[in-house]
């Protein structure tokens, strides 16, 4: 059993439904718990700033699905919310990303882990935080640590 960090986003059509919806469908995921989902937050898009704001979040899955296996599932749950891939960081009704995957790195052309952008991204940050303040990476490095090159300040909590 692994525990799998897992950041959602939606910038698109009800971002706060598609949100919440997929923490329902993450509840049902194949040999995997739910245990833990942070608070909703309010952030800026990355990439082409003519969309709107994102709704984020993150959960914690304990899993027994190799890792793949789990991207395949959540790529299926982001079909499921007629995700279209248009440009590059444009606007999606649902993404699901794998930030950490216990403690292991993976370096495999669908799959980078720790998810690549974990360091430069405060609504990934701040829900691994709210979650798991002592949290720590494969390498090393503190998730508090990282709060120094990239702080959480401008990142807006939201009820759900
Ligand atoms: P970013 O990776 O910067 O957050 P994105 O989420 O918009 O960008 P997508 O279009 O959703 O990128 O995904 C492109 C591909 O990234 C996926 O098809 C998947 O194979 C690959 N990928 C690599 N590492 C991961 C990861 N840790 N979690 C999810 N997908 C990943
Ligand atoms: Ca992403
Ligand atoms: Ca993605």
């Amino acid at each position: 059993m692994v525990n799998a960090f897992i950041g959602l986003g939606s910038n698109l059509d009800n971002p706060k439904a598609h949100v919440i919806k997929a923490l329902e469908e993450l509840e049902q995921l194949p040999h995997s718990q739910l245990l833990l989902a942070s608070k909703l937050y309010l952030s800026k898009p990355v990439g082409p700033q003519d969309q709107d704001h994102f709704i984020n979040a993150v959960a914690l899955v304990i899993t027994e699905l190799e890792p793949l296996t789990l991207l395949d599932e959540l790529q299926a749950i982001e079909q499921r919310h007629q995700r279209v891939r248009e440009r590059h960081w444009g606007p999606r009704t649902l993404d699901l990303d794998i930030l950490l995957f216990g403690d292991q790195t993976i370096h495999h052309s669908r799959l980078t882990v720790p998810h690549a952008e974990l360091p430069n991204r405060d609504f990934v940050i701040g829900p691994l935080l709210e979650l798991s303040p002592n949290l720590s990476l494969p390498d090393g490095t503190q998730i508090q640590e990282l709060l120094q090159s990239c702080p959480i300040d401008g990142l807006i909590s939201i009820e759900a």
